[in-house]
């Protein structure tokens, strides 16, 4: 792969800039590569240069080249489920993801909860909000998260661990809609659950998020390139 090298290494520095500048800890963020799209062998590329997390969109897509990116990277990754779920397709997505970031309604909790394999550690799952009110979005409205946040954290399968978003631009203030997630999240916090993930931030807009305490960044465009 041409140019990943810099990408990433773009991608790191506007990271640790962004953490300097807000005062935010480096070792808190984890940066999750969106690989969608992309083959295998370019996902065991950015797994040589040390990157563990992995973001993937479409489990037909997920499914055909996970192997394949293990085998290339020579060791386990860890993959993150970040696309609209499909209850038919919670089975396989419970069994083959270590994060699901997607969660935005009872039903699929529940299936990916009785399909997580007893010899696998409960599946990591962020609940999704759909923070800007976007007709078009996934997401729970922001008034139903604590309910829903709530059943969600004792199902037996699951481990949940924050919110995740993906917020409609807004110029007059890039940073708006992602405090709203974290002053949401806090909330959640304050109501006694015990959460601290904020998935939020992609190429165009991670400085923000990392400002707002995001504490998973998915980025894709900004180190496979763009996408076709
Ligand atoms: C595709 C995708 C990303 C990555 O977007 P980029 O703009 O390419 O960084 C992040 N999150 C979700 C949910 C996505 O679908």
């Amino acid at each position: 792969m041409t140019g990943i090298d810099e990408r990433l290494a773009a991608v790191r520095a506007r990271i640790a800039n962004a953490c300097r500048e807000f005062g935010r800890d480096p070792a808190a963020i984890t940066l999750v590569a969106v690989s969608k799209t992309f083959p295998a062998e370019a996902i065991a590329a950015v797994a040589a240069r040390g990157v563990d997390n992995f973001g993937e969109n479409y489990l037909q897509e997920a499914m055909a080249k996970i192997e394949t990116a293990e085998r290339l990277a020579k060791r386990r990754l860890r993959w993150h489920f970040i696309g609209h779920l499909q209850a038919n397709k919670a089975t396989a997505v419970a069994s083959r993801f270590d994060w699901v970031h997607s969660v935005d309604r009872l039903r699929i909790a529940q299936r990916l909860s009785e399909h997580r394999p007893a010899t696998l550690p409960p599946l990591q799952v962020l609940v999704q909000v759909n923070i800007s009110g976007e007709a078009s979005k996934a997401g729970c409205a922001p008034e139903q998260a604590l309910g829903l946040c709530r059943t969600v954290a004792a199902l037996p399968g699951l481990r949940l661990r924050g919110l995740m978003a993906i917020p409609a631009p807004e110029a007059a203030d890039p940073r708006r809609p992602f405090r709203r997630l974290r002053e949401l999240l806090e909330r959640l916090r304050h109501d006694g659950l015990n959460l601290d993930t904020l998935s939020a931030g992609m190429s165009d807009d991670l400085e923000a998020a990392v400002a707002e305490g995001a504490t998973m960044l998915r980025i894709g465009t900004a180190i496979f390139g763009p996408r076709r």
